[in-house]
Order: C-alpha cells, then structure tokens, then sequence
C-alpha cells in the first residue's frame, strides 16, 4: 500500500468516536479525474466491524424505546449539519466520483430530503386493531424496529445511497453499521464526522472502511446483526444472500439493472433525445438505472441515431469540478477496460461507432479514467452488452418494429430495476408500462428518484425497496399482540 504522510488522514466512526483501524494500515484515495490521491483511509476488517456491531447493539434498546417524535429531532438535527456542509462534502463527491458538480449536488439535496421525509415519515409507523372472529379476545399489530443493521453500498453514489438506507433505519429505531465502497470511503467519512457533529449517540450509527469481505463476513456471521441493506453488483448480492441464509437474516438487494428504452415513432422527438441523452450519459453512465438497451422504432432510427451522436460528440467532457463539465471521467481504469471490452465486442459482431468508441485523447484526460461518449448503431443482439450492464457512457442503439415485438425484446434479460418509453399516445404508455417486467417505468420521464417514492427491481435486479412508505417497512417488524378480554 502506497502511503502519503502529508494527506488528509480519515477516522471511522464507531460508538461516536473516530477510530483508526485496530490493524493500524490506511491505504489512499484517489480522485479518478487526475489520478491525484486524496486521503488516507483506515483499512479496517473484522476487528473494527465486530468493535461497530457491539456499539449498535449497546445502543438499539435505548434508541428504540425513543418515541418517534423525538428520533424526529435527531434526524432533523442531522439534516441541519448535512445542509451546513453540503457544498463541501459534494466537491469530495466530485473529487472521489468522478460525476460533475451539479449531480454531486443533486446527492446532497436527496440524502437531506431522505433525513427529512423519514424523519416524519417514522411517525406514521401505524399498527392496526383487527376485527377479531373470536370473542373474549383482541387483535393488534404493532410496528417494531428490525434491530442491528448492516449496510453496504456502492461507489456510484456514494453520498445519497448512504441516507436511503441509514434514513430509514433510523427513523424506524434501528442502530446500523455502514460499510462504504473502497473507492469512495472519504465521501463516508465526511459524513461520519457530520453524524458525530450532529451528535447522533453513540452507537447508533457507526462508520466502518477497509476489508469489504472481512466486515460482510462479520454482518452475516453475527447474530446480533438483524438485516443486511446491500447495494451493488448481483454477484455480491447472491454471495450476500446465500450467507443470510444461514442465520435467515432479513435482506435488501438493490443489484444490477439493465434498463431498456424505448422511443416509439410517436414521441416528441426534441424531447425524447434529450432526455435519453441524460439519462445514459448520467454520471458516464455508471448508474444502476441508467439505459443499456435503446430501442429505437425504425420509421425514426436514423434520425434518433444521428442525433444522438451529434449530443455526444458536443459533450463537454472532464473534471468534474469545472465549470460546464457535463460528464466526468469513469471511477477507475478497471472501468475504463470494461467499456472498451464491451465495445470491442459489439463492434466485432458488426456494431456501427456513430460517436467515441475510444478513450477521451489529449493532455487534459491523459491522466484520469476518460472514456468517450460514445453512440452505436445496428448493434446486434448477441453482443455482450445486450445481457450485461455497461456502466459506461455508451449508447447502444437496436431497431424494432412492432409495440408487442419491442414488449417481448424488453422483457427477454434476467433484470428488471427500471425502463423508459417515449410515445405521446397516452393508451400505449399505459399498456406497455403495465406489461415491462420491471421495478420502475419512466414514461416520458427518465427521473425516477425522490425520498418520497419506492426505488427498487423486480428478477435478477433484487428484493426490497428503497424510499417512500416502502422504504420504511423494509426496517420494521409487525408483531401482533393476541390479548384475552373478559368481555
Ligand atoms: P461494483 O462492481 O459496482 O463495485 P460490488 O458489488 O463489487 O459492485 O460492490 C458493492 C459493495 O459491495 C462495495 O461496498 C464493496 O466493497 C462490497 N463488497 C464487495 N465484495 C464483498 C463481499 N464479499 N462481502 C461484502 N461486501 C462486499
């Protein structure tokens, strides 16, 4: 592990105090744009995992017995503090990410609407009296914390993802322990010092990087450790799934997407290639619900074809922190080789490069994870990226005919987190929207996300949901109290 004294050295944060890791080894940061190290972030393992889970235990009996008016406070109390220093923890978004400075931004104002909306939210955790067949008795539901949580998430959004899960879990009564991914743990540690600004007790919340194996391990071997919240790659989540079963813990999935979209000849066209357009180039297309698959009718393909390529070829292209960048580099070379992979492939079997098709050239990207935006046309269906997620900013354009041929084509991948149609006849959205085997439709719309509604995949593409109402339940439990009554 390369060492930089003189950068930045970052601290967990277990049961409220900022710790180094037990191991006593960091390894560095970098900022994907210019290959510059950041900070210094503790490598910890299971040692410091096990150190967080015994704070989160400690602290669960007198967490949940708070009312939920007053984790209200606290949860409003930490959305204060997020706010105070939100510009500074969206340049470290920025500088770890990659994305641009308005969707870092765009991460900070959801993870505050998450504290908020939950915060509130918690209160409404309703029980029910149910109507009871049996005389001389009573039947009542009562909501009830989870208990521990174990929380891991991805590097694609580092911030917000850390708020749709930890929001929720708090609100609901339950204590966490978060593990980021290693290439964005400052982002983590940032807000680690904001929950122990906000003061937060102990306990509750807790903070721990380094060994993503090792601290997974802990979270599915302990028994303490009530449910697992995991965002990322499918493969992870099945590893993460079948440990679970050992302990039969309760689990979140939000895993990999590949989203298709689909412009019909009636859409508004203007629109339309907008709108595809930020979609797929979202964050270089490294987001879950990003388009993988465009289909395009073929009355308009040319015409979508070429416009779209003229978007990409005029995008403005580097650090993110620049004024007028609107796409960032990639979060690591690994990234970068994957893309160019993935293309090659496609181009092999007969994919026409209408935009890109390379890294991003000149001095300026010569030292950062630069991939082209990059638009192809008559890519076959065989192609490696026709059933894979790309994660990368390339528009891979396929033609169709017909409304059921397109529906079959949609629906013909193992995932299901969201999909998009384009048509301005009202009938036909509504049709199709109801037939795609998927989490989320975008009709017309390519912003799925808000605190105040349910995120998450049907199939391969996981179990649970992250926001709205939805949200909430996925940390509660629903206990029923059976109550002899002399009537
Ligand atoms: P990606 O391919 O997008 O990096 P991953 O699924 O590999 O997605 O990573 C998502 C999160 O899962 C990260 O925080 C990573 O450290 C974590 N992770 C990876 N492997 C494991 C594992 N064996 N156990 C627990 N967490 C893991």
């Amino acid at each position: 592990m390369t060492q930089d004294a003189r950068l930045p050295l970052a601290a967990m944060l277990i049961d409220g105090r900022l710790e180094q890791a037990q191991s006593g080894e960091t390894f560095v940061s970098t900022n994907p744009a210019n290959g510059e190290p950041i900070a210094r972030i503790p490598f910890g393992d299971d040692r410091d995992a096990r150190l967080a889970v015994d704070a989160a235990a400690a602290a669960f009996p007198a967490w949940s017995k708070l009312s939920a008016a007053a984790r209200a406070k606290h949860l409003h109390r930490l959305a204060d503090a997020l706010e105070r220093r939100r510009n500074e923890i969206a340049l470290v978004v920025t500088s770890e990410e990659g994305k641009p400075l308005h969707e870092a931004q765009g991460e900070l104002q959801l993870s505050i609407d998450s504290l908020r909306w939950y915060a509130e939210e918690a209160r409404r955790a309703y029980g029910a009296w149910i109507p009871d067949p049996v005389p001389g008795r009573r039947l009542l539901t009562q909501r009830q914390p989870v208990g521990v949580c174990g929380a891991i998430i991805p590097w694609n959004v580092p911030c917000a993802m850390i708020f749709r899960k930890a929001a929720p879990a708090l609100a609901a009564g339950c204590t966490m322990v978060l593990k980021p991914a290693e290439a964005t743990s400052y982002v983590a540690l940032k807000v680690a010092e904001v929950f122990a600004e906000a003061e937060i007790p102990a306990g509750v919340i807790n903070v721990v990087t380094g060994k993503a194996s090792a601290i997974g391990n802990v979270f599915l071997t302990d028994h303490r450790v009530r449910k697992i919240s995991f965002t990322g790659s499918t493969d992870v989540g099945r590893l993460l799934l079948r440990g679970a079963a050992d302990q039969i813990k309760r689990t979140s999935m939000e895993l990999g997407g590949n989203a298709p979209v689909i412009l019909f000849e009636d859409c508004d066209l203007d629109a339309s290639i907008r709108a595809v357009a930020s979609l797929k180039f979202l964050n270089a297309g490294q987001a879950c619900i990003g388009a993988n698959r465009i289909y395009v009718q073929s009355s308009i393909y040319e015409e979508v074809s070429r416009r779209l390529a003229d978007h990409a070829r005029q995008m403005k292209v580097g650090d993110g922190s620049q004024a007028g960048v609107v796409m960032g580099p990639l979060v690591d070379m690994k990234a970068v080789e994957k893309v160019e992979e993935l293309v090659a492939d496609a181009v092999g079997k007969g994919a026409v490069l209408r935009a890109g098709g390379s890294r991003m050239q000149g001095e300026a990207y010569e030292r950062g994870c630069f991939y082209a935006p990059t638009v192809m046309t008559g890519v076959p269906r065989t192609a490696r990226l026709h059933d894979e997620e790309i994660f990368g900013p390339v528009a891979a354009l396929y033609t169709f005919e017909t409304e059921d041929e397109v529906v079959d084509l949609a629906n013909n991948v193992d995932y299901g987190l969201s999909a998009y149609i384009f048509t301005e006849n009202m009938d036909r959205a509504i049709r199709v929207g109801e037939q795609l085997e998927s989490g989320m439709v975008g009709i017309n719309e390519t912003r799925l996300g808000a605190a105040e509604a349910p995120f998450g995949g049907v199939k391969m593409s996981g179990i649970g949901r992250e926001g709205g109402r939805e949200g909430l339940d996925e940390y509660l439990e629903t206990k029923l109290l059976a109550i002899r009554v002399k009537d």
